[in-house]
């Protein structure tokens, strides 16, 4: 098992990675949260049948209550949010008590935000089962959508430990693959030309082999680690991991979050900043073997919601990065090194018209 110890300004705690890592529970709870009174996990329909069982096993010294939330983006809402804390009080969970949110993004946002909240904040542990949720546990960002927007009701809060089980990763849909290894390639791009070079000329395929697979998720996690351990509040340096995320956002939302995922249209994303950047530095950035490689992967460069470039402009520009109405997209100076800038709506809308052809040519050569 590999550890990582995520340090933050307001607390530092360990990511434990590994295959069979689940066993390592009851030990981590004596260690991480002292003085544990009561359990609760929180999990989905999807996750419960196949895991739940195997987690309750490694916590029989401990008074164990579970919430299974059904699976989807739609349960991170204020209705659940409630539902959520009326069976925490019900369970009389007092503040020594601890959540375990076991499951991918959606869960951990939830679980943590009702952490954070209940009786002023608790403590919780996550146990991650989707690839994205690398991305997710790290940070501290947890919160649910309100109907006017995505992740618009939050908070930060810093889980006491995280225990990434690389066995739970067996059943995940291959959509989950790619959106999780879609934000990993994403961390080479921003910040590390080695690591990117690593996952380019090792993973020919996803899933991503098991051998290869804690290598992967550690490197991802200490690089997500290094720059929220900079720069904890979203300031600077972490508007980087927005690489891919002004486009990305608004494909999800412009298809209702309905025909991709999120990391499948985060790729669609990069490889428009990428052309993006290499129009406006006027030089190659990453190679034609990056595009031939995303493609042996399964992405798909194209999506519908491309031939609406205008909502796509007005989506972007309702981004809450930006400011003043005024884009801020996250560009490649070269592979490895990422910078923030201003571009102008006519850009963006004649970039996306070469895109598209650019794509077309791609998909029929
Ligand atoms: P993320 O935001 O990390 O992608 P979600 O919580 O949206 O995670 O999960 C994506 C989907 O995958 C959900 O339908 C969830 O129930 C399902 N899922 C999560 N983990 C697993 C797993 N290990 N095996 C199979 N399905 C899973
Ligand atoms: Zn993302």
């Amino acid at each position: 098992m590999e550890t990582i110890e995520v340090k933050t300004k307001s607390k530092q705690y360990p990511v434990h990675i590994g295959e069979g890592a689940i066993s390592k529970l009851g030990h981590l709870i004596e260690e991480s949260v002292p003085r544990c009174s009561s359990i609760l996990i929180i999990t989905d329909s999807n996750v419960a049948p196949l895991y739940l069982q195997q987690v309750k096993m490694e916590l029989k010294d401990y008074q164990v209550y579970k919430w299974v939330i059904p699976a989807g983006e739609s349960s991170k809402s204020l209705r659940e949010y409630e539902k959520g804390i009326t069976y925490a009080l019900r369970c009389q969970l007092d503040r020594n008590a601890l959540i375990i949110a076991l499951g991918g993004g959606v869960v951990g946002d939830l679980a943590g935000f009702i952490a954070s909240s209940y009786l002023r904040g608790i403590r919780f542990i996550q146990i991650p089962t989707t690839l994205l949720a690398h991305d997710s546990s790290v940070g501290g960002k947890v919160g649910i959508n309100h109907s006017l927007g995505k992740n618009l009701i939050g908070a930060f809060h810093q889980p006491e430990a995280v225990l990434f089980d690389t066995n739970f990763l067996t059943t995940l849909p291959a959509r989950e693959w790619r959106s999780g290894f879609a934000e990993i390639v994403k961390l080479g791009l921003i910040r590390d030309a080695e690591f990117y070079e690593f996952l380019s000329s090792n993973i020919e395929s996803l899933p991503v082999k098991e051998e290869l697979l804690g290598k992967v998720i550690k490197r991802a996690i200490e690089l997500k680690a290094e720059i929220v351990g900079m720069d904890e509040r979203e300031a600077g340096i972490r508007a980087y991991l927005n690489l891919g995320h002004t486009l990305g956002h608004a494909i999800e939302a412009e298809s209702r979050y309905q025909s991709i995922s999120h990391g499948e249209a985060v790729m669609i994303g990069m490889l428009y900043a990428i052309k993006l950047s290499e129009a406006s530095m006027k030089r190659k950035i990453v190679t034609k073997r990056f595009y031939q490689w995303i493609e042996q992967l399964g992405y798909a460069f194209w999506h519908p919601t491309l031939n609406k470039s205008g909502l796509l402009l007005e989506r972007m520009k309702q981004d809450k990065k930006n400011s003043r109405q005024q884009i801020h997209m996250v560009l490649l100076k070269e592979c490895g090194e990422a910078t923030l800038e201003k571009v102008e709506d006519q850009f963006i809308l004649d970039q996306l018209s070469s895109f598209k052809a650019w794509v077309r040519g791609n998909v029929t050569n």
